[in-house]
């Protein structure tokens, strides 16, 4: 498989798509409720082919993209009151908010346990995602970039933050990864995707042909854990 990511415009827009070439016979096109563009292409197919294809259905595809951004749902504000179901590590956990004289958080049978005195239970549990968020990442972060040792470059440091529009980012002049707290609702091997990629981003700053096929290497159901982080987070 080859992934590129290219463009084309339309009007004033510019689209951006991700073009997978695989072992297939037609060319398809997906417009995801995030808005990320998918265009599948038979392997052997000239790129400027496909772009032109694609530039011929831009209407229909900006018209999908006006459609997700009206009608696409973001998930309920949390209101920290028992009942309510949080992720973590590709789980989900019921909440149970207890009055107690002891502020503390666990995870136990399902349930994700509250006892609250002087804090918020708000405060404890943003605190706990994060607190196990920066335990987390930096484990993950360690397991990953062993396969990156033979590059010879400098672990990256890391950095959490509640980011908007992104899983991870990678910062090359303060050779920095920044990960969206957020992807601790995720399971471990997507948490490992999103390393993987901006560990990619050490050795390549945009995604060319050899940054996909370097991530490829290392994370060979990035394309997989890519969609399924689509369908939970952002
Ligand atoms: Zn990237």
């Amino acid at each position: 498989m080859i992934a590129t990511t290219e463009k084309i415009e339309y009007g004033k827009e510019v689209i951006e798509f991700e073009l997978l070439q695989e072992d297939r016979k037609t060319l398809s096109i997906e417009v995801l409720p995030s808005t990320r563009i998918k265009v599948k292409a038979p392997e052997n197919k000239n790129r400027q082919d496909i772009i032109k294809k694609v530039q011929n259905k831009a209407k229909w595809i900006t018209k999908q993209k006006r459609y997700f951004v009206d009608n696409y749902k973001k998930p309920d504000e949390k209101k920290y009151v028992s009942g309510e179901c949080f992720r973590y590590l590709g789980k989900q956990y019921r909440l149970k908010v207890i009055k107690s004289d002891i502020d503390s958080i666990k995870l136990k049978n399902g349930y994700l346990i509250v006892e609250y005195n002087l804090k918020t239970p708000a405060k404890l549990i943003n605190k706990w995602y994060k607190d196990k968020a920066i335990s987390i990442f930096e484990k993950e972060l360690d397991k990953c970039f062993k396969q990156f040792i033979a590059y010879k470059i400098d672990k990256p440091s890391l950095k959490i933050r509640k980011l908007t529009k992104r899983w991870g980012s990678y910062n090359k002049n303060s050779n920095t990864i920044t990960m969206n707290i957020e992807t601790i609702k995720a399971n471990k091997n997507c948490i490992d995707y999103v390393i993987y990629h901006e560990l990619c981003h050490c050795m390549y700053f945009s995604h060319n042909k050899q940054f996909y096929t370097l991530l490829e290497s290392k994370c060979k159901d990035w394309s997989k854990l890519k969609n399924k982080l689509e369908m939970l987070i952002l």
